[in-house]
């Protein structure tokens, strides 16, 4: 008696959704895990909330930046441009700037926190998904020189995953 190997029509959907799902969803994690690990603090400028905080520092109050780029701050002159202070009373700073500053630093783990991921979805033959941040500044965050790479040190992981699979 002959057989004969019928195969479905929505193989590659088949093979995707079974397999491949399951995969990305791993890759995923991974990807997000590890920059989650890698992702620096968040820093956000605080002033003391009194007649005595200069105009310039007032308007950074509240500004939250990844801990490893500078805040700006508005000129003390109304000029265009920034005046860039890793943190209040920077030695970097234009003197008129960190004279007699009280304004402190608080940190948190909110760039960790905006990251996120979405999928795996199947669409046919193909399974896909998305690591991401919506952050202020996160670009500049991932390219800076200090600290930089955190997002990209979460997909080396998962390529790392796939690697030994081989
Ligand atoms: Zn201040």
């Amino acid at each position: 008696m002959a057989s004969r190997l019928v195969l479905r029509a929505d193989l590659d959907a088949f093979v995707a959704a079974r397999f491949a799902r399951p995969a990305v969803s791993g890759l995923l994690d991974t990807a997000q895990r590890g920059a989650v690990a890698a992702a620096p603090d968040g820093k956000t400028w605080v002033t003391m909330h009194d007649d005595r905080v200069r105009p310039t520092h007032a308007s950074a109050d509240g500004q939250t930046v990844p801990a490893n780029i500078p805040f700006e701050l508005d000129k003390v002159d109304g000029s265009v441009g920034h005046d860039r202070a890793e943190k209040p009373r920077d030695p970097g700073l234009p003197f008129l700037q960190r004279v007699e500053c009280r304004c402190e630093i608080a940190t948190s783990g909110v760039v960790a926190a905006s990251i996120h991921t979405s999928g795996p979805e199947v669409a046919g033959p193909r399974c896909r998904g998305e690591v991401s941040t919506i952050f202020e500044r996160a670009a500049e965050s991932e390219y800076a020189d200090r600290g930089g790479g955190w997002m990209r040190s979460g997909l080396g992981a998962a390529a790392r995953q796939v690697a030994s699979r081989r």
